[in-house]
C-alpha cells in the first residue's frame, strides 16, 4: 500500500475529492499528518470513522518508535529510535541556557568514515526518508514540552549521517518542518551540517536555501583533514573554501566551523595558526571549538584544557569570532561524534520499550 505521507497535498485533496467527502477533509488530514502527528488513523477524531477505515484499507501509515530514552546527568536526552524496518537511530534533545535544540540524523550510520566518530564506524546503512527526519524532531519537540513546558528553539542537522547525501528527504523534511501547514518552525533556527561535499554546497546555494550551514571542518590543512575524514581526498579544503564563498554569495545565511579540538593531532599553535588562514578566506562565519568525547573504535582523546586555552586564546587575539562548545551528554554517549545506537548501562531511562 503506498505511504499516505508520500501524498502532496493535491494528492490527498483529489483522494478526498474521489472519495465523495467534502474538500475541507483534505486540509483536516494533511493537519493531522504534519501538524498535529497523529501516529494511526484512528487517532484522527475530527474524522467520520468509515473515512478512518477506508483511509486505513488504502495506505500504509508507518510512523518511527521510540525504543528507548535515556536522560544524561546534565539534562540531555538521547532517544534510540526504531525505524519500520527494523534499523534504529539517534536523535538528541539539547537543553542549554535558553535553547532547547535538537539534533536529528538524516542517514542511518553514515558511509563517510570520519575515524574520531563513532556513526562512521558503523557504515551506511540506508538514508532516511523526510517522514523519518520530521518524526524525529515532532517526537524531541513532544519531549520538550513535556520536559520544560516549551517548543524547540533550534534544530540541527548534526545527528547520524551526511545530510547532504540524501539531499532530496532532508529538503522534503525541512520543508514540512516549516512550513505553516507543518511545525512552522523558522529557517533561520536550523542548521545543516556536512563534511564538506562541495557539489551540494553550490545545489544549496542554487536552491537558495533559508537554513543555515555548519561544516565539519576538524583540520585546516588538507594533509590532516585527508587523515581523519577521506571525503577530503575528493574535496579538498581550497574546493570547500570556493563552495562555501558561493553559498554566501547567493544565501548572505550563516556559515558555522566546527572543529573537534583532537590531543596531540589538531590542538597546537600551528593548527590554530592554519585555522585562521583558513578562516581569513571565508565570508561571514563563527568557529565552533567542540571537546571531544573518545569513541571506543577511535585513536583520539581529547585534548588537554590548557591547550583547548591556548587555542581559544590564540584564535581571540587573531580576531577569531569563537566559541567553545561544551561536552554535552557524554555519559549516555549522546554527544558529538559519539552516536552509534548504543545505550548506556547506568543510563537513567525515561522510557524503554516500543511505545
Ligand atoms: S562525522 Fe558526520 S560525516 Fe563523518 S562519519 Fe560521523 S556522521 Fe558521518
Amino acid at each position: 500500500m503506498p505511504n499516505i505521507r508520500h501524498l502532496s497535498f493535491a494528492d490527498i485533496q483529489e483522494y478526498v475529492n474521489r472519495s465523495g467527502e467534502p474538500a475541507y477533509r483534505a486540509r483536516q488530514l494533511y493537519a493531522w499528518l504534519w501538524q498535529k502527528h497523529a501516529v494511526s488513523f484512528a487517532q484522527m477524531s475530527d474524522l467520520p470513522q468509515s473515512f478512518r477505515e477506508r483511509l486505513a484499507s488504502d495506505f500504509a501509515f508507518p510512523v518511527l518508535q521510540i525504543e528507548i530514552i535515556q536522560q544524561s546527568l546534565d539534562g540531555t536526552v538521547k532517544c534510540l529510535f526504531r525505524l519500520n524496518d527494523g534499523k534504529t537511530v539517534e536523535g538528541v534533545l539539547i537543553p542549554a541556557g535558553d535553547r532547547l535544540t535538537a539534533c536529528v540524523s538524516s542517514q542511518a550510520g553514515c558511509s563517510l568514515g570520519c575515524t574520531f566518530c563513532a556513526t562512521g564506524y558503523l557504515g551506511l546503512q540506508r538514508n532516511l526518508m523526510a517522514e523519518e527526519i520530521f518524526d524525529q524532531v515532532a517526537y524531541l519537540n513532544e519531549i520538550a514540552l513535556q520536559q520544560a513546558g516549551r517548543r524547540l528553539t533550534n534544530i540541527v542537522f548534526m545527528g547520524m549521517g551526511e545530510p547532504l547525501l540524501n539531499y532530496k528527504q532532508v529538503m522534503l523534511a525541512i520543508e514540512k518542518i516549516t512550513s505553516s501547514e507543518g511545525l512552522a518552525f523558522s529557517s533561520r533556527r536550523i542548521t545543516v551540517s556536512t563534511a564538506g561535499i562541495t557539489k551540494m554546497i553550490y545545489r544549496l546555494a542554487d536552491d537558495q536555501v533559508k537554513f543555515n550551514l555548519a561544516v565539519s571542518l576538524h583540520a585546516a590543512t588538507d594533509d590532516k583533514r585527508s587523515q581523519i575524514m577521506p571525503i577530503n581526498q575528493s574535496n579538498s579544503t581550497a574546493r570547500l573554501i570556493e563552495a562555501l564563498q558561493y553559498f554566501y554569495q547567493l544565501t548572505h545565511n550563516e556559515i558555522t566551523i566546527e572543529y573537534i579540538l583532537l590531543k596531540d593531532f589538531n590542538d597546537s599553535l600551528e593548527d590554530a595558526r592554519a585555522l585562521v588562514k583558513l578562516y581569513r578566506k571565508l565570508p561571514f562565519k563563527v568557529v565552533n571549538l567542540i571537546e571531544y568525547n573518545p569513541v571506543p573504535a577511535s585513536p583520539f582523546q581529547r585534548a588537554e584544557a590548557s591547550t583547548t586555552n591556548q587555542f581559544i586564546t590564540y584564535l581571540q587575539k587573531q580576531h577569531v569570532n569563537v566559541r567553545l562548545r561544551r561536552s554535552r551528554g557524554a555519559d549516555i554517549d549522546a554527544a558529538c561524534g559519539q552516536l552509534a545506537n548504543v545505550v548506556h548501562p547506568d543510563a537513567t531511562l525515561l522510557h524503554a520499550g516500543r511505545q
